[in-house]
C-alpha cells in the first residue's frame, strides 16, 4: 500500500533546513500541498530570513508540487494565525500540522541564564501550542487532522547541557497526550516523533563524519510520514534515526498499598524495590486511571465495595 497525501494540506514549521525540509519535500512529493514555514534564524534562534523556506518551495515547485513559503515566528501567536489564514485562503483546509521548528541554547544548568530557558520553551512548547490552537477548530470542523510534535531523546531521557531543551521536548509529550484524548472524536490524531539525524543541530555533537552519513534526515522523514498519514494511530512516540525505528512508552508500576497507620516515609522507602517492580506494570490511557488504581487498592484492603 502506497502512502499518499493527495488533496491534503500540510503545514511544516521550521521547514527551511534539516528535518523540516525533508519532511516538507517528502509530503509534497507524495501529493500534499505544503506551507513551508521557517523563521530563517541561526541555530540559537537569532536573526531572520525567508531564503531557506523559499528555496524549499522552489524545489517543490520544480518537482511539480504545490507549496507556499511562510516566515512566521512560531513563538508569535499573531504570526501563526496569519500563517494558518494564508493556508486557508490558498487551499481551504489544513489536514496535517508538523510542529518541527526548534532552537538550541545549550549550557549546563548552573551556567544557563533564565532567558535561554525561556527562549527554548517559547519556540518548542509555545510554538507548538500556537500552531495546534490555530488549526484545532479547523480540524474539528473537518473531522480530520494529523498533528505531530517533535520531541527528542533529550526530553525523554535527559541530556547534559540541555535542561531547557529537555524540559521543552518532554512538555510536548504532555501536550500530545491530552490533544490525543480531546481530538479522538473529531478524527484528530496526535503523535510524537523523537528523531536523531545529522543536521546543523547535531553537527558538533557527533564529529565522526561516517556516523553523520548514516543519520540521514530522510530516514527520519519516512517515519514522520507514517505519523501523519490517514492510517496513523494516535498518541504514539516514534523514535527514528539512521534507519532505526522504535517506540517509546511510559509505564506505571502496579505499586504497593500501605494502610493508614503504615503511611510513613520509612515504609515507602522500605517498599521501594517492590513498588518499582515491573511485574504488572501498565501503560495508563488517561490520568484518572492512576487515581482509580490507588483507590481500588485502598478500598480492597479496607474491605470497602466501590461498586
Ligand atoms: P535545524 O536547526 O536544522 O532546523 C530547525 C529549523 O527551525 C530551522 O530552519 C530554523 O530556522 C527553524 N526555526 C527556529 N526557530 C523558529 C521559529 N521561532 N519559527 C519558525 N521556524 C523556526 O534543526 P533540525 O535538527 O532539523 O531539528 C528539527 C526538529 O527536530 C527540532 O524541533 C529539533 O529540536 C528536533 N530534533 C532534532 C534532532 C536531530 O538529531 N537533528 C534530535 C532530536 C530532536
Amino acid at each position: 500500500m502506497s502512502i499518499r497525501f493527495d488533496g491534503r494540506v500540510a503545514i511544516v514549521t521550521g521547514a527551511g533546513n534539516g528535518l523540516g525540509r525533508t519532511h516538507a519535500l517528502a509530503l509534497a512529493g507524495r501529493g500534499a500541498k505544503v506551507v513551508v514555514n521557517d523563521l530563517g534564524g541561526a541555530r540559537d534562534g537569532s536573526g531572520r530570513s525567508s531564503a531557506a523556506a523559499e528555496e524549499v518551495v522552489a524545489l517543490i515547485r520544480e518537482q511539480g508540487g504545490e507549496a507556499i513559503a511562510n516566515g512566521a515566528n512560531v513563538a508569535s501567536p499573531e504570526e501563526v494565525s496569519a500563517m494558518v489564514a494564508e493556508a486557508m485562503d490558498a487551499w481551504g483546509r489544513v489536514d496535517i500540522l508538523v510542529n518541527n521548528a526548534g532552537i538550541l541554547r545549550d549550557k549546563s544548568f548552573a551556567k544557563m541564564e533564565l532567558e535561554d530557558f525561556r527562549a527554548v520553551m517559547e519556540v518548542h512548547v509555545m510554538g507548538a501550542v500556537h500552531c495546534c490552537k490555530a488549526v484545532w477548530e479547523i480540524m474539528r470542523q473537518q473531522q480530520y487532522g494529523r498533528i505531530v510534535m517533535t520531541s527528542s531523546s533529550s526530553g525523554l531521557y535527559g541530556n547534559f547541557g540541555q535542561a531547557n531543551y529537555g524540559a521543552a521536548k518532554m512538555a510536548l509529550v504532555g501536550l500530545m497526550n491530552t490533544l490525543h484524548l480531546e481530538g479522538a472524536k473529531y478524527g484528530i490524531h496526535t503523535n510524537t516523533l523523537a528523531p536523531t539525524a545529522a543536521t546543523r543541530m547535531t553537527e558538533d555533537i557527533i564529529p565522526d563524519p561516517r556516523v553523520l552519513d548514516l543519520m540521514t534526515p530522510e530516514s527520519v522523514t519516512a517515519g514522520l510520514l507514517v505519523l501523519c498519514c490517514e492510517q496513523a494511530r494516535s498518541r504514539q512516540i516514534l523514535c527514528a534515526g539512521a534507519g532505526g525505528y522504535a517506540q517509546a512508552r511510559i509505564y506505571e508500576t502496579d505499586g504497593i498499598y500501605l494502610a493508614p497507620e503504615q503511611q510513613t516515609p520509612e515504609n515507602v522507602l522500605a517498599g521501594w524495590e517492590e513498588l518499582s517492580s515491573s511485574q504488572g506494570q501498565k501503560e495508563l490511557l488517561v490520568g484518572g486511571e492512576q487515581t482509580m488504581k490507588f483507590v481500588a487498592k485502598a478500598a480492597a484492603a479496607l474491605g470497602i465495595s466501590l461498586g
